[in-house]
């Protein structure tokens, strides 16, 4: 299936043209619908079947559907991944796709210092990518507000659960919307992932390649 017929926008359209690709991978054909339609989504995948651009690509999508014109930044959409090379390759995708629509992004991750993400963060973004730890630091320093958060994106939720971020994760959901759209990606579905899926998707759309 060509991405042509997926029903996305001409700018996130010539963004994908931009990176060389024409045809959709499996995790792109089955998750950009289900995302696009408003659907929660368990996806089980692994790292090289195209899995950023499968929640990338819909998630700005949606924010275009409903942001047009150039709104107020605020944020509105967070990945939140294990690790920061994770992070920042993901953010990388959010500015490629991103290219041609109006949204700023910021990546948030620990081990550098805080004070140029505070200065990206009062500027105004509208999505962020981060590293549950160093985001919660931004939520306690006021730095970020995440009470207008509409799409969650948990990345390699298996691993952020083998790296102990669970209570991380919990204490994120707390000052989240309830009311929002979850997707979650893994590549294995233990019970642990199964009970956080539960905990924190409601109805979602299960998918695996
Ligand atoms: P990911 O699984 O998201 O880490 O992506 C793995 C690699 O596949 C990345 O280098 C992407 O840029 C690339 N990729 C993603 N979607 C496509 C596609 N539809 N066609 C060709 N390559 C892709």
């Amino acid at each position: 299936m060509l991405f042509k017929d997926l029903s996305l926008s001409a700018e996130l359209l010539r963004a994908v043209e931009k990176q060389g690709y024409d045809k959709a991978t499996p995790i792109q054909q089955k998750a950009i619908p289900l995302v696009l339609e408003g659907s929660d989504l368990l996806a089980g995948a692994q790292t090289g079947t195209g899995k950023t651009a499968g929640f990338t690509l819909p998630m700005l999508q949606r924010l275009q559907n409903k942001y047009p014109g150039t709104a107020k930044s605020y944020p509105k959409a967070l990945v939140l991944t294990p690790t920061r090379e994770l992070a920042a390759q993901v953010h990388e995708s959010v500015r490629d796709y991103g290219a041609y629509l109006p949204f700023k992004s910021a990546v948030i991750f620990g081990g550098v210092s805080i004070n140029p993400q505070k200065q990206k963060l009062i500027k105004g973004v509208d999505v962020v990518v981060a590293t549950p730890g160093r985001l919660l630091d931004h939520v306690q320093q006021r730095s970020i507000d995440l009470s207008k958060i509409e799409i969650l994106v948990l990345d390699e939720a298996d691993r952020m659960l083998d790296m102990g971020f669970i209570h991380d994760i919990r204490r994120v959901m707390k000052v989240i919307p309830k009311q929002r759209q979850t997707l979650l990606f893994s590549a294995t579905f233990s019970n642990e992932i199964k009970k956080l899926a539960s905990e924190f998707l409601e109805n979602p759309q299960q998918i695996q390649v």
